[in-house]
């Protein structure tokens, strides 16, 4: 499916345009689709209070409500540019939150199944993706921890809530060649760590330090309430 046909032009053209060149080129981002879809996606419209529009492309997450937040730009760029998307990948994402990051994949892959286990911010997710056309997603609401059986296997995986260790599921509802993306450690911090699934077993790889939520589920971490 050719990507889906997205955005009219906003008055945030050139904060986007700035947010890339200020915060996501000189930290290396390279690959020119996340770019053009960082570029594109009007991020504004996946933070939830309009008071907060003004600070929506800054360097920094921001909440989004039931004690969750948007990732930072940079952060959404690194892991979609680790992911390695050609444009013809089926791609998982845990954690769908604002939207953002489902919207930034939906420009670059040909399907993506996101899981989110909030009700609330996976309906307002769907509300803001269906507003800018991104057809190509769907949303289930539920434990990603297990991730999404039935519609594997997929090219790519990205975890956007931090996990004590990788939930085996999620290597085996890989394809060979396809690649995990997913934050691991404790509660405070965690490693950027990405997966490749091999036909002789997988490679792990570092990309660096990270600070997400918690991936709450039965793979995840089992108290919603420990900080
Ligand atoms: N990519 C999102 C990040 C949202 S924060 C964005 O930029 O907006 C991480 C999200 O993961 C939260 O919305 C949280 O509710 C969700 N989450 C945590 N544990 C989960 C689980 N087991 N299954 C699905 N979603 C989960």
């Amino acid at each position: 499916m050719p990507p889906p046909k997205i955005i009219e032009k906003d008055n945030y053209v050139r904060v986007r345009h700035r947010m890339v060149e200020t915060q996501l080129i000189p930290r290396g981002i390279k690959d020119k689709r996340v770019i053009e879809a960082m570029l594109t996606i009007p991020r504004h419209l996946f933070v939830p209070e309009e008071a907060l529009w003004s600070q929506a492309y800054s360097d920094f997450p921001l909440p989004i409500g039931e004690k969750q937040t948007i990732s930072q730009p940079y952060m959404v760029a690194l892991m979609t540019e680790i992911l390695e998307l050609k444009g013809s990948e089926k791609v998982l994402e845990i954690g769908t939150g604002s939207g953002y990051q489902t919207a930034v994949l939906s420009m670059l892959a040909e399907k993506v199944c996101s899981i989110e286990r909030i009700s609330l911010l996976a309906a307002r997710a769907r509300k803001v993706l269906d507003s800018i056309n991104c057809s190509n997603v769907v949303i289930r609401i539920g434990d990603g921890t297990l991730g999404w059986p039935e519609e594997a296997p997929f090219d790519a995986i990205l975890v956007t809530a931090a996990a004590p260790e990788i939930p085996q599921c999620y290597i085996e509802q890989l394809n060979v060649g396809g690649r995990l993306v997913i934050p691991v450690g404790d509660i405070y911090t965690q490693v950027l760590t990405k997966v490749i699934k091999t036909a002789k077993g997988v490679i792990k790889q570092e990309m660096g330090g990270c600070r997400f939520v918690k991936l709450v589920g039965r793979y995840g971490w089992t108290n919603e309430n420990t900080y």
